[in-house]
């Protein structure tokens, strides 16, 4: 029974908290009709044997809860000198949950700082396009064969989009001209941005994309490209070259032997895809570059005269290079991440990692 009573007033004594509880539980247990001073006036009815084992124990507990209310007045005394209320401050505090970042922000936040520390204006565009800065300024008008490249999401009330016709000029009125629909990459953002500034300039793009096709460990209906535009009277792809490698030499934080290789897009003439050495293999080969050494990392190439033509640019006056960059794969290579889909699960066991 004592111990049942030490225990108690023990536990309850450490876990109080502030020096009123305290006090309460002093008159509990030591106050004169406390639980303690009971055990010690019963003592008188006990036998001589029982009162040698009993007693020396009672009076043990006694000093044991003296001491330790003792000690826990001093704690809350010294936190009230300190103009603390009066809590007890030795107490574990409670475990403040924090979130994670994503891993597509915290890699777009570093390809943002990269190129903004190489001077690069960050801008950002409409999710939801016209067909014309979509396709048609870019170089890829209706019927032709490039447009297959990107499936696209069509929207179905464009109409209601593109009333008030009658207050567009004839200029306008072709830009809104055609279907809406969500944009199939983030270069529209290129003839946005040049209509209303002139060069030299250079820009990145980040955003969301999409696309009308099936998912897999490497497609989604939806992901994140960077887009980036450099124009000026004598900008060339050796300009290009420099930004690319040192973009890739920070991201990765070593030195990324690069390479091109001649492709085709419709508002770059020359194209070309740029690739790096796998990181995971130095180049000997294995299962993610497919033992070809190389990753596919993104387009590029020097802007078509005819994109330059539809921001009223005259070609002959400005040259200027573009590329664009999956963010997905991105943080796919950098943070060895093997299916895209795991971005958009939702999982947290996923999330938790970075
Ligand atoms: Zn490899």
């Amino acid at each position: 029974m004592i111990e049942d009573i030490k225990k108690e007033a023990l536990e309850l004594i450490r876990s109080a908290k502030d020096s009123a509880a305290v006090e309460r539980l002093r008159i509990r247990f030591l106050g004169r009709k406390g639980e303690i001073s009971k055990i010690l006036r019963s003592l008188k009815d006990l036998s001589v044997k029982e009162r040698q084992t009993v007693g020396p124990v009672a009076q043990q507990l006694k000093k044991d809860i003296e001491r330790l209310i003792q000690e826990k007045t001093a704690v809350f005394s010294k936190s009230i000198q300190q103009g603390l209320p009066g809590i007890d401050i030795t107490m574990p505090g409670k475990k403040i949950k924090i979130g994670y970042l994503h891993p597509l922000t915290l890699i777009e936040k570093e390809i943002r700082g990269i190129f903004k520390a190489m001077n690069f204006s960050v801008v950002e565009g409409p999710e939801v396009e016209t067909e014309y800065y979509n396709f048609d300024a870019l170089n890829i008008p209706k019927n032709h064969p490039a447009r297959d490249m990107w499936d696209t999401f069509w929207l179905q009330n464009s109409q209601q989009l593109t009333s008030d016709k009658e207050q567009l000029t004839k200029g306008q009125e072709s830009k809104v001209k055609g279907q809406m629909l969500l944009r199939t990459h983030t270069s529209p953002v290129q003839i946005r941005y040049m209509e209303t500034h002139k060069p030299p300039f250079q820009i990145i793009v980040p955003g969301r994309v999409f696309r009308y096709e099936a998912t897999d460990a490497s497609h989604e209906i939806n992901f994140y490209q960077i887009e980036g535009l450099m124009v000026g009277k004598t900008v060339t792809l050796a300009n290009f070259k420099f930004v690319i490698q040192e973009f890739f030499k920070r991201l990765f934080r070593s030195d990324i032997e690069i390479r091109f290789r001649p492709s085709y897009f419709p508002f770059v003439e020359p194209g070309l895809e740029v690739d790096i050495r796998c990181i995971k293999c130095g180049g000997r080969g294995c299962g993610i570059c497919k033992d070809s050494g190389w990753l596919e990392v993104m387009g590029a190439g020097m802007v078509h005269p005819r994109v330059f033509e539809a921001a009223h640019y005259n070609p002959r006056d400005f040259q200027g290079f573009a590329f664009g960059l999956g963010l997905e794969r991105m943080a796919m290579i950098k943070y060895n991440i093997p299916d895209i889909r795991l971005f958009y699960s939702g999982d947290l066991r996923f999330i938790q990692q970075f």
